[in-house]
């Protein structure tokens, strides 16, 4: 998938600049193609047919219903109904609450996709999430199921930052370093199904945020254990990478390299392609890499006794300073285990922060950055696109289907079958 729905964001939108009164950056469109100077990355403009590939879904084929239809409720309710078995809603737990109340099951992206290859019964699988979820629900359900991305403009900033090619280039940088045959790839499930396949041609296994640590001591073991000269290709996000290898393995800071995909050889010498243990790919999440250490140092200033918790997707640096790292299952798994009075500052998205604190009144649960906003893509699928989903299916016609070409999902496959073979009870995003 090469969807790249944020691109009308603005790459210069920072800390105080093009926000609204209240802190929330303002979605910027150019009327024009723009290559800024200080990088070689060129501004998207959507919906304006210059650019069709990432474009899909930008407009609905169809009557989407108004945002202000009162009966926007009903109609969800009432074609729910109407298809019956047939359909199987999954909803993200960053999906806003408007989807969630239609959601058979909620979850993180990888229960979502053994929850739709569980029900092979259902001919049509609406995925209320972001485009790489869909794509491997759909690689992990049979022929028969198509699976539906009510928004195919819902893509994943931090899937968009390694494209297929760029990573062939990689290797090729790994190959002309001496280091290939050494470097086993391990590529988060936040990542397009062709990053997953070229995960599996070379040997790669994916992982979650809750089985980062197996899945790397499972590489290492390929090219002689933590302790030998082995080395890791850690797609796509480097701070889960990092977060993993030095905080849980127990290398060092030092030990890590960052592949830069827009610069000449990554932006790196072959002596420290060689000297590197962890290679970790320029790509970050861009909810999660936006809290900070001042937010943390902030919030234990204001709420004595507070327990700090992020997703390991927070930089190096923020979750050195958290009481609790974990995958959202986990953070949601730790505060209802938590004794009521318990007060939390949380890092993650805002969606599930909201909706914690729905579910846990009886503890105090805040927001750790303010100037932090949802993540835009995930809140592509509002009520609108799912009733317009729905209400086509009962009409006979499929909206947005997700369909991998099977070469790719081959390989994909092969990459996540790795994952499944890995030790440990949980595989969770
Ligand atoms: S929260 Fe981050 S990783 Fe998740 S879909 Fe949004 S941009 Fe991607």
């Amino acid at each position: 998938m090469s969807t790249s729905p944020l691109g009308c964001f603005s790459p210069t939108t920072g800390r105080g600049r093009n926000r609204r009164a209240d802190g929330i950056p303002l979605c910027l469109v150019s009327t024009e193609t723009a290559a800024p100077k200080h990088t070689p990355l060129r501004l998207l403009v959507l919906g304006q047919g210059r650019d069709l590939h990432s474009e899909r879904g930008v407009e609905c084929p169809g009557d989407l219903p108004a945002p202000s239809d009162p009966d926007l409720v009903a109609r969800a309710r009432a074609a729910k109904e109407a298809l019956g078995d047939k359909v199987f809603v999954l909803g993200h737990h960053y999906q806003r609450d408007e989807v969630i109340e239609f959601a058979d099951v909620t979850g993180d992206s990888f229960k979502l996709a053994q929850q739709a290859a569980a029900r092979p019964d259902a001919p049509w699988i609406v995925f209320c999430g972001v485009h790489f979820m869909a794509e491997s629900a759909d690689i992990l359900t049979s022929d028969e199921q198509t699976v539906i991305l009510p928004d195919l403009a819902a893509g994943c900033s931090m899937a968009d930052m390694a494209t297929s090619a760029q990573v062939d280039d990689c290797w090729d940088d790994l190959c002309d370093a001496g280091v290939a045959e050494q470097t086993i790839p391990v590529s988060y499930m936040n990542s397009s199904a062709a990053i997953k396949a070229f995960t599996g041609r070379h040997g790669g296994t994916i992982c979650t945020s809750s089985n980062a640590r197996t899945a790397l001591e499972w590489a290492f073991e390929q090219t002689g254990g933590v302790e030998g000269t082995g080395k890791v290709l850690f797609l796509p996000d480097q701070h889960l990478g990092r977060n993993t290898a030095v905080r849980e393995l127990g290398l060092s800071l030092q030990d890590c390299v960052v592949y830069d995909p827009h610069l000449p050889g990554g932006g790196l010498t072959k002596a420290q392609l060689q000297a590197a243990r962890m290679i970790l790919w320029r790509g970050h999440c861009s909810v999660h890499g936006r809290f900070t250490v001042e937010a943390v140092e902030a919030a234990r200033r204001e709420i004595p006794g507070v327990k700090v918790i992020v997703h390991p997707e927070c930089r190096y640096e923020v979750c050195e300073l958290a009481d609790e790292i974990g995958s959202t299952e986990q953070i949601i798994t730790k505060v209802a285990a938590a004794p009521a009075g318990t007060a939390w500052v949380v890092g993650t998205e805002l969606n599930l922060v909201k909706r914690l604190s729905t579910m846990f009144p009886e503890q105090s649960i805040a927001f750790l950055e303010k100037n932090v906003c949802y993540c835009s893509t995930m809140n592509r699928i509002d009520l609108p696109h799912l009733v317009w989903t729905l209400e086509s299916l009962v009409e006979g016609r499929v909206v947005n289907p997700i369909r991998v070409d099977p070469e790719v999902a081959h390989w994909a496959r092969v990459a996540l079958d790795q994952m499944l073979a890995l030790p440990g009870p949980t595989h969770k995003d």
